[in-house]
């Protein structure tokens, strides 16, 4: 089958070999896990257990903060033993619960009770979804009962999942589409039941023949599922590209995928609605990658959110020497952290740990070359919006659609001066977003 793209991005190093081939395999944690209240996009969700209250597996540890938010739910058993600010891979703090956890992994009442998806009404299956406090797992965090919750009169067609995972080294949802294919075909079904007359699409890189064939075999005889081939490039598996290259149709910043009839969820995502709707259990754990050159055993490991990732890379051999440089996500778009006294999130899809940085390079001159513009996805002028950015000119950076920079990494990956150009660009988008934000309050 030919397979589908969009215009622009970049070929990175795969990386993936590290780690495909490895299984998934289970750690239970047996000390403290710290719960973040700000694991998802929105509003940080707000604590409803206190200090020295008993909390079971499953269990709300924490409300949505507001409508654009998402239920915290406890992975273990155990004593709440703080509900304090913790720090978060940014370096910033958070608001968090913190459970000692007793290795007992009782249940509350109601976990695992299983329920036909084609027996209950959309908004039951939404409330499931969101009372299991499910978010997109690639690492955008967006609450997936908001995604879902579609304006009035809004016509869904295709219900689109990303099995993209164009992110180099990262390959926890390919071990998910090898090992739990029917799972995802059935969170698939789920949604299309919210949208009556929709198809649901995976989108899946060529570059998994295996998982194309995996979940190829899962959709057998489901007349609305199917499989659509991805051609491997970066970034394939944002939200624009994937919607372009399955259905043709373009989207901005100031449009939703419901503006072009579409709903985008994640692999591990699609999973997770189906435990959480058909099988009652509540997003509690998730497949994280640990690789790396760093890495002794480069491993696809399922935890309990909120395990400290220390443990975690403890549990995959350990590093074979101190990590120069160490990734939480993949290295275009992950984020680099600078200690491990971190828990893992819902959006924790990888730690990443290099021994050889290959962008730990002094940035040069930019030599006018052009790279960066003819591979940028948003067909942006990256250069001119560095630019704009380092000096503060920011109605410059409006003026070039700065706003519509989905901070790819593309441009800065391709430059051969090794400007920092997606950095400069999203600090400056951040700055104009908060400002836009700061405005709107005042009104
Ligand atoms: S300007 Fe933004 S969207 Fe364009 S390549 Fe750079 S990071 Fe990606
Ligand atoms: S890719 Fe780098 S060197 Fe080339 S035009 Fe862009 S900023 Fe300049």
């Amino acid at each position: 089958m030919f397979a589908k793209t969009f215009r622009g991005g970049v070929h990175p190093k795969g990386g993936k070999s590290l780690s495909r081939d490895a299984a998934i395999k289970e750690y239970l944690p047996e000390g403290e896990l710290v719960f973040l209240m700000n694991q998802h996009i929105g509003a940080p969700a707000a604590p409803c257990v206190a200090v020295g209250d008993r909390v079971l597996v499953g269990q709300k540890l924490a409300e949505p903060g507001g409508f654009v938010s998402a239920a915290i739910i406890s992975s273990v058993s155990g004593t709440v033993k703080a509900v304090a600010p913790h720090e978060c891979q940014n370096g910033d703090f958070a608001m968090s619960v913190t459970v000692e956890n007793d290795g007992l992994y009782e249940p509350c009442e109601g976990y695992g009770r299983e329920r036909d998806y084609r027996e209950m009404k959309p908004e039951e299956i939404i409330a499931a979804v969101k009372d299991a406090g499910i978010v997109g797992m690639g690492g955008a965090g967006f609450p997936t009962h908001v995604k879902l919750s579609v304006k009035p009169g809004t016509v869904i067609d295709h219900v689109i999942c990303n099995g993209a995972e164009c992110e180099p080294y990262i390959t926890c949802d390919y071990r998910l589409m090898l090992e739990r294919p029917e799972k995802a075909v059935l969170g698939m079904k789920i949604l299309l039941s919210l949208f009556p007359g929709a198809k649901g699409v995976f989108g899946i890189e060529n570059n998994k023949p295996l998982g194309i064939k995996a979940v190829v075999s899962a959709c057998a005889g489901e007349a609305d599922i199917s499989v659509v081939p991805l051609k491997k490039k970066y970034p394939q598996g944002g939200e624009r590209m994937l919607i372009s290259a399955v259905t043709g149709r373009k989207i901005n910043s100031k449009m939703l995928p419901a503006d072009a009839g579409c709903v985008v969820v994640n692999f591990a995502t699609l999973i997770a609605v189906a435990d959480a709707v058909a099988f009652g259990k509540p997003l509690t754990k998730r497949v994280v990658t640990v690789t790396g050159d760093a890495v002794n055993t480069p491993s696809n490991i399922e935890v309990p959110i909120g395990t400290n990732v220390q443990e975690l890379v403890k549990f995959a051999g350990g590093f074979k020497e101190d990590p120069r440089k160490i990734v939480f996500g993949g290295p275009m778009m992950g984020a680099a952290v600078y200690q491990l006294d971190l828990p893992v999130n819902k959006t924790t899809s990888c730690v990443l740990a290099y021994i050889h940085d290959e962008a730990d390079i002094e940035p040069q001159d930019c030599i006018r070359c052009g790279k960066c513009l003819n591979t940028c996805p948003e067909r942006l002028m990256p250069i001119k919006l560095k630019n704009a950015a380092d000096v503060g000119d920011y109605e410059t950076f409006e003026k070039l659609h700065g706003l519509e920079c989905i901070g790819c990494g593309c441009c800065t990956y391709v430059c051969p001066a090794k400007r920092r150009l997606s950095q400069s660009i999203t600090m400056a988008k951040n700055h104009v977003i908060a400002e836009k934000k700061k405005a709107a309050v005042k009104k």
